[in-house]
């Protein structure tokens, strides 16, 4: 035993040995119980607002986390003028509207469709892959048919102001996916889509429930005129999206080539586990996608949010325009992320 280990317990046992047994108790006061901030449900972008509110419907009457990130990523997937998620996403460079997702609850149970077509609820189908079958994922036709066969309609996913934006990117793109590119930062006011450095979002959505139970859930149609059957981030777990019951969870908006090369919100989490806040884990993951690619960082957009077992939450971005849309019996806010660039 080191010199001063030996110092530390002899000096606490003899101030110990002053006081009678009554006297210690007296003289103990009980630890505050951690305040938890739950229910709690937070998501990327500002378009989370209003999914959150659908969350939080479920969330109030002390419903499931999972019940209520997918019913909260259900509004912006069924919203035509959300080009980036579900119905009315933009289509790949061949016209094919494919939709990513998945989903996790409190059991590490997920689930997860990558390049559905024809179905404006991805999330749902990507609970079913969860709950109904031996997987994790299905992808394309394989994902449409479990689809199919578990009642789900199909749907033609591409809007009229969908199909004209991607034809008027085919007139000057040269069947080129653009991954976000440019030699200038990204600014979300000055980058409307078509073909932009914004031609790419997703609603990444984590919730604490009354329990203390975390869900998580990630849908896009992902990078607008990508190649037909790319897959991005969002519906591979631990990229897109990870939870862990004991720790927190994480999810991510952005490109999603550098997303996946990081397993980035495994990663988040992973810090958190380390002792690290919600926004100091995510900054660090932005950190180490700049580290694998220092100059190509500087012009692509990738934001990460987490919340952790407190009900704790951040958020860290590449650039400056990344959101997060939080709601808790404390608030309902929109906050702006901070960011490296
Ligand atoms: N992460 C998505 C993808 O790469 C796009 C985005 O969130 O901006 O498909």
């Amino acid at each position: 035993m080191s010199t001063r280990r030996k110092f530390l317990q002899t000096s606490v046992l003899s101030s110990a040995a002053v006081l009678t047994g009554k006297q210690i108790l007296a003289d103990t006061i009980a630890l505050p119980k951690p305040v938890v901030n739950t229910p709690i449900v937070i998501s990327t972008w500002d378009f989370g607002k209003t999914a959150n509110i659908a969350a939080w419907e479920i969330l109030a009457q002390k419903g499931r986390a999972v019940d209520a990130v997918e019913a909260g990523v259900r509004i912006p997937e069924a919203d035509p003028t959300n080009h980036t998620i579900g119905y009315g996403g933009y289509p790949d460079r061949d016209g094919y509207v494919t939709l990513d997702a998945c989903i996790m609850d409190e059991f590490y149970n997920c689930g997860s469709v990558m390049a559905l077509q024809h179905i404006t609820h991805a999330i749902s189908v990507a609970r079913l892959v969860m709950e109904k079958t031996p997987h994790i994922v299905l992808a394309g036709d394989g994902a449409l048919q479990f689809a199919l066969a578990n009642g789900f309609k199909k749907e033609n996913l591409l809007t009229p102001e969908s199909e004209k934006a991607w034809k008027e990117w085919m007139k000057k793109a040269k069947y080129e996916p653009e991954m976000n590119i440019e030699n200038r930062l990204y600014d979300k006011d000055k980058d409307p889509m078509p073909g932009g450095p914004d031609n790419h979002d997703t609603i990444g959505m984590l919730a604490m429930d009354a329990k203390g139970n975390l869900g998580g859930a990630c849908t896009t149609s992902g990078m607008a005129f990508k190649m037909h059957g790319r897959v991005g981030d969002s519906p591979i777990i631990g990229a897109g999206l990870y939870v862990d019951n004991e720790i927190g969870g994480a999810t991510s908006s952005g490109v999603g080539e550098e997303v996946i090369r990081i397993v980035g919100s495994h990663l988040v989490v992973e810090l958190m586990r380390q002792g690290l806040k919600p926004e100091a884990a995510c900054k660090e993951a932005v950190q180490r996608i700049i580290k694998r690619n220092p100059e190509k960082s500087k012009k692509i957009q990738v934001g990460f949010v987490a919340l952790n077992k407190k009900g704790e939450y951040g958020a860290y971005a590449l650039q400056k325009g990344f959101t997060i849309s939080v709601r808790s019996n404390k608030e309902e806010s929109v906050y702006a992320s901070k960011s490296v660039y």
